[in-house]
């Protein structure tokens, strides 16, 4: 299944799209898709509800601990970097 970065034709932004199984015309977002009154008329909906709340393509919010994780492995690299001459 192909997903194109383009216009929703139905809300107009910039977004990835599939193409619509009920208007073969129409590419959809994942939003519209799912917010679609047509949706119980759907036989396929090409966006799936899980993929939407998975968003894998989006970046995760690190938890406080990884934050601080991350800080200090940041600050160790620093200060080692900066005792070697
Ligand atoms: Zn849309």
């Amino acid at each position: 299944m192909t997903i194109y970065w383009e216009r929703c034709d139905v809300c107009g932004y910039y977004s990835p799209v599939k193409q619509c199984t009920l208007f073969q015309n129409l590419l959809v977002d994942a939003k519209c898709c799912i917010s679609c009154l047509k949706r119980n008329e759907c036989p396929r909906p090409v966006w799936r509800v899980e993929a939407v709340l998975e968003k894998p393509a989006q970046p995760r919010v690190a938890s406080p601990e990884e934050r601080r994780k991350l800080l200090m492995e940041l600050l160790g690299k620093l200060s080692s970097e900066s005792r070697t001459p």
